[in-house]
């Protein structure tokens, strides 16, 4: 992850960079913050600029071998320690899990504890950091530095972990190896041991500001400016909860609804529902009708990728994820990327001003003949 897509937080990343330049990295350190402030996203994007292989003065470069592994959470010298739930097991540790863990954190860095909870099926939304895991950070950080400058290990949540392991936690913090770094991220600090806060230097991560906020929600969302800003300013810099407001948005149904309806019609082949979708889609301001078109986009996509059970989808709404339930069947490696090209391709025509409602009829008949050629309808 890269500082770039960390939501706001302008002067933090300055913070954190100047600590890298000035060669004067505190071996612990605590990410504190309220919920949603994107304490996780910073701790992944300050890990990898510590490790680029050529940090530049804003950002990590994101293309070194070092960046790349980051990128994907498996870089040797990258740990994680995190709640997990007994399942088979009755002494996890982190790295039982650490497949899921990686899918859950690319999915979306801005999580709740209970959305990997429920991302593990635990019955009572319940983990924590077991006895055990004390022995297995000894053993990880024992491992000789394989390729990075630091190794790296984030703690989320250490006020879960068990008095054991948080023990074991502070005999390497008074005696940490040499090029270690610890990043604890906790949004209730209160909750951790006080000997482990007092080996720690504290960074308050505050709450996202207004514009930060609206800017960070047209680009995730693709969400109109005034949306964005409305949800802005009820999220209270608060990036879950605007995700949330944006997931249950009356905008998100409407556009799944066309999807869903010209999904049906590309099924059909009638031609006079195809006009009625094109019409109507016709009909929508410019703005609008390019947010639906990528919406349209993300959910092809996310349909093709749940054939993989890759992970459950975490921006999907009830209604979606019933959708795509049903829906993913329909979409394979022989029509999705010719699909969303269809899509795309609308797309950008519509923003070199082409005749809007000859470029949705086009794209709906390609899309149709696509989407009943590869089912075998044709
Ligand atoms: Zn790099």
């Amino acid at each position: 992850m890269m500082f770039k897509d960390v939501i706001g937080q302008k002067p933090v990343k300055e913070h954190l960079i100047s600590m890298v330049k000035e060669d004067r990295i505190s071996h612990a350190q605590l990410f504190t913050g309220p919920q949603g402030a994107g304490l996780m996203p910073m701790a992944l994007a300050f890990a990898q600029y510590v490790n680029c292989q050529n940090p530049g003065p804003e950002d990590s470069c994101g293309v070194c071998p070092a960046c790349k592994k980051m990128a994907k959470l498996v870089h040797p010298d990258f740990h994680f320690v995190f709640p997990v739930i007994k399942r088979n097991n009755p002494k996890p540790v982190s790295t039982d899990y650490l497949d899921e863990w990686r899918n859950f954190v690319l999915q979306s860095p801005y999580f709740t504890d209970h959305e990997w909870f429920s991302f593990l099926n635990a019955e009572r939304g319940q983990g924590m950091i077991y006895t055990q895991e004390g022995n297995e950070i000894i053993k990880k950080l024992s491992l000789k530095t394989f390729e990075g400058k630091y190794k790296i290990m984030i703690v989320w949540q250490p006020e879960k972990m068990h008095n054991f392991a948080a023990n074991k936690l502070l005999k390497i913090l008074e005696e940490p190896p040499a090029r270690t770094l610890f990043i604890l991220v906790s949004d209730y600090p209160a909750g951790v041991l006080p000997t482990i806060l007092s080996r720690t230097q504290q960074l308050k991560i505050p709450k996202i500001d207004d514009e930060a906020m609206a800017n960070g929600l047209m680009e995730t969302f693709h969400v109109p400016e005034e949306q964005a800003r409305s949800v802005a300013r009820i999220s209270g810099g608060n990036f879950i909860k605007a995700r949330d407001v944006i997931d249950n948005s009356e905008e998100k149904k409407f556009f799944h609804d066309m999807f869903a309806n010209s999904m049906r019609n590309a099924y059909s082949g009638k031609l006079d529902e195809i006009i009625k979708w094109v019409d109507a889609a016709a009909g929508l301001p410019k703005e609008r009708l390019k947010n639906m078109l990528l919406y349209c986009i993300d959910i092809l996509r996310e349909s093709f990728i749940a054939n993989y059970n890759i992970a459950e989808l975490v921006y999907a709404t009830p209604v979606e994820d019933q959708f795509i339930s049903k829906f993913k069947s329909f979409v394979n490696d022989r029509n999705v990327e010719a699909m969303v090209e269809e899509y795309a391709m609308a797309l950008s025509h519509i923003e070199q001003n082409g005749n809007i409602r000859l470029v949705l009829f086009d794209m709906s008949m390609k899309v149709s003949s696509l989407f009943r050629m590869s089912n075998q309808l044709a």
